[in-house]
């Protein structure tokens, strides 16, 4: 799909790059040529996914374990990273999340998810974003991974939707107030993409899994982690230069579905005998 150098001397770094989708990314940049760097809290998860990566690309990775919640820990993985090179592209992936009722969640579970979303990504864009410009390099790129419900909202994940709501604010303000000083913000607004975390924490037993919920997607189906993969380093590359400001939905077009009006989705799976029984009758 892409040339093999089309991240070629790119350097990256992928918050919670460890696991799930940022692994994911993480796999595709390197083969794609990037040099990439991955944080996340839990060291020996980072150890074992940099061995697998470097045996199924080839390529050398490097591991940071640093807590995005923490300004002080943010600043000191910056400074590791820019000693041996800067970096050109920051992917703000790290995330968690609480499935609850909203009025039963406790203070320090909002603020975790504010914290880790949130603060995270705004300390780690800035950190990058200041050394960018104090030493005025141009052609860098931040992207955020967000969720559908930035854009939508979503009943019982309220911090997290907030949270990813605030990220694209961030990501909007930002296209405009550093665009000129060539740093450029995008953001991906992922649907459902299987992943140990995500769904472990969003479809627990309970919830009867995901196959009802891949009813309510118009291409049946969950997304496929390479193609996630491949949006991340168009995105990210050279070759969507002139892509800032905006999040791009992938997400077999969910987000479509809720429709408005008449709330025409339930008629979706009618059988031919239903649409016949509604069909205007000649008088
Ligand atoms: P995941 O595997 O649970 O990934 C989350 C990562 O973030 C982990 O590697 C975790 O590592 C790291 N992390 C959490 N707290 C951190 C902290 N305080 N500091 C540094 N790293 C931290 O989940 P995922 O499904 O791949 O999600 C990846 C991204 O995609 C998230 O932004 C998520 O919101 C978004 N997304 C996913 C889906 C989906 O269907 N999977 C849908 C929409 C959006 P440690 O625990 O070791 O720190």
């Amino acid at each position: 799909m892409f040339q093999l150098d089309l991240l070629k001397g790119k350097r990256i770094l992928v918050t919670g790059g460890g696991t799930g989708l940022g692994r994911s990314m993480s796999h595709r940049f390197l083969e794609l040529g990037a040099n990439v760097v991955i944080c996340g809290r839990r060291e020996d998860v980072l150890e074992q996914t940099a061995e697998e990566l470097t045996k199924e690309t080839g390529a050398e990775i490097e591991t940071v374990r640093c807590d995005v919640r923490l300004p002080d820990a943010v600043e000191a993985m910056m400074d590791r990273i820019w000693q041996k090179r800067p970096l050109d592209i920051l992917v703000n992936n790290a995330a968690g999340q609480i499935l609850a009722p909203t009025h039963k969640m406790s203070s320090r579970a909002i603020d975790a998810v504010l914290g880790i979303v949130l603060h995270g990504s705004a300390y780690c864009t800035v950190a990058a974003g200041r050394r960018w410009i104090d030493a005025g390099e141009r052609n860098k790129v931040v992207m955020s991974i967000l969720t559908v419900s930035a854009l939508m909202g979503a009943p019982f994940t309220v911090p997290s939707a907030m949270a990813k709501a605030g990220v694209l604010a961030m990501t909007k303000s930002l296209a405009v107030e550093w665009g000129p000083r060539g740093i450029r913000t995008c953001a991906i607004v992922p649907g459902l993409f299987p992943t140990e975390g995500a769904w472990s924490r969003l479809m627990p037993k309970e919830r009867g899994g995901d196959e009802e919920l891949v009813k309510t997607i118009p291409l049946r189906r969950v997304g496929e982690h390479i193609e996630l993969a491949n949006l991340a380093a168009f995105l990210v590359s050279d070759g969507a230069a002139y892509i800032n400001g905006d999040a791009v939905v992938i997400d077999g077009g969910k987000m479509q579905s809720g429709g408005g009006g008449a709330s025409t989705q339930s008629m979706l799976d009618w059988t031919d005998e239903q649409w016949e029984a509604i069909r205007p009758k000649k008088k």
